[in-house]
């Protein structure tokens, strides 16, 4: 496309489109972070984004995308060689593997087809045979960015309970705080890990940890090797709103308004508002008679659509030709996903005719590049939308 006009459709499942409230919050002259403006910033953000976290523990923020909260959370809470469960569901749950691997973690790995979430019946089987506790930690990729499948963490945190097992729950946010239904206090997580850039609506660059008493405890006798990651000197900082180092305080200008606009909204109608968008896409999908990624109902997710290529068709390709002709960018697969699944996002700041632009440049671009389909997934989508519209403004 040589010479596009009009808007870019940023439809990859994250960094999501970032509102143009959120742009304005953000230009504005850097303030000295040391200075008492900051500090009332800075309470401000780290008091309200609790909210969000439905949590009323502290929150850590780091400059850094979601990678590096992931680290945070390893080095902070355990020990060099100690045991983890980690949960393959996806692309995203074996990076973090790779990373705890190269830290010295010990990984035990409970593989899935990358199509379903965490087994909470095999990982509560798991703990109650590991009667040394020699497991320290539980981890868990809440929204699996890469398949479209959403796990069920209340459920998994149920498993550890009934098995008895004092693990710690630690639970990868990163695209679906903000998006779908996430309660840190009352699902009994231990350290939430999250990122800016998904249903933050902000660009990319800041990460979080949320952190449990429990888990706070744990990290007094945590001897891994860590300085910039460190719980403890941000959190003495954060007590009056500053920060060790120079925080990134323009997104923390975003941050603020992100939270005001999500809290403004309601997080139970932002998550409704994602349920609807997802059940519109996925009715497009049936109905151009291609398959989800995501094989369980009950684990759909409401941030993106990870949609199965016809055999024989490659999904980069698909993506090419709808970049090229209609300025449109989808999610590509990744790992052992590449080429065969391209994923739709639809998270953060988007709304009906957002969806129905997005879901016709897909309809359309499966006509160009010859991918075999059945019209009518647009309409599908359409129909869908009207007949929930009204009920879903007065919600
Ligand atoms: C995007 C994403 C990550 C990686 O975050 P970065 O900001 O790219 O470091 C990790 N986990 C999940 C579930 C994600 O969606």
């Amino acid at each position: 496309m040589t010479n596009p006009s009009g808007r870019h459709f940023l439809q990859i499942p994250g960094p999501s489109n970032v509102p143009d409230r959120i742009l304005r919050a953000i230009d504005r002259p850097t303030i000295d972070h040391r200075g008492p403006e900051f500090g009332a910033l800075g309470r401000e953000v780290l008091e309200e984004i609790r909210k969000v976290f439905r949590t009323r523990h502290p929150v850590v923020i780091y400059s850094s995308s979601g990678t590096g909260a992931w680290e945070a959370a390893l080095v902070n809470a355990l020990s060099p060689g100690d045991r983890i469960l980690l949960c393959e569901t996806g692309h995203f749950a074996a990076t973090w593997r790779q990373l705890a691997e190269r830290l010295g973690f010990e990984v035990e790995i409970l593989p899935t087809d990358w199509r379903r979430g965490a087994d909470a019946e095999q990982i509560g089987a798991l703990l109650a045979e590991d009667r040394g506790a020699t497991i320290k930690a539980v981890c868990v990729v809440h929204n699996e960015t890469s398949t479209g499948v959403a796990s069920r963490i209340a459920d998994v945190r149920k498993a550890m309970d009934a098995a008895g097992h004092p693990a710690l729950l630690l639970v990868d946010t990163i695209s679906s705080l903000g998006s779908i239904d996430f309660r840190m206090d009352e699902w009994g997580v231990d350290v939430t890990i999250a990122g800016s850039q998904k249903g933050l609506m902000l660009p990319p660059g800041l990460a979080f940890n949320a952190v449990s008493d429990k888990a706070l405890a744990a990290s007094a006798h945590s001897r891994s090797t860590k300085s910039y990651w460190d719980w403890q000197d941000m959190l003495a900082a954060n007590r009056d709103g500053y920060f060790p180092y120079t925080p990134s305080t323009n997104l923390l200008f975003g941050l603020r308004e992100a939270i005001a606009m999500l809290l403004e909204e309601g997080l139970d109608a932002v998550f409704a508002r994602h349920a609807r968008h997802g059940e519109a896409t996925r009715r497009a999908v049936a109905a151009w008679g291609l398959d989800l990624q995501c094989v369980n109902p009950e684990e759909h997710s409401n941030v993106l659509t990870a949609v199965v290529m016809p055999e024989g068709h490659d999904a980069d390709s698909l993506r090419r030709t709808i970049l090229e002709t209609f300025d449109m960018s989808l999610g590509a697969g990744l790992g052992r996903l590449a080429g065969k699944v391209f994923r739709i996002g639809h998270l953060g700041s988007f709304n009906d005719l957002m969806l129905s632009g997005t879901l016709a440049g897909v309809e359309m671009g499966l006509e160009l590049a010859g991918v075999p389909h059945r019209p009518g997934g647009v309409q599908a989508a359409l129909e869908h939308l009207a007949a929930t519209a009204t009920a879903a403004r007065r919600a």
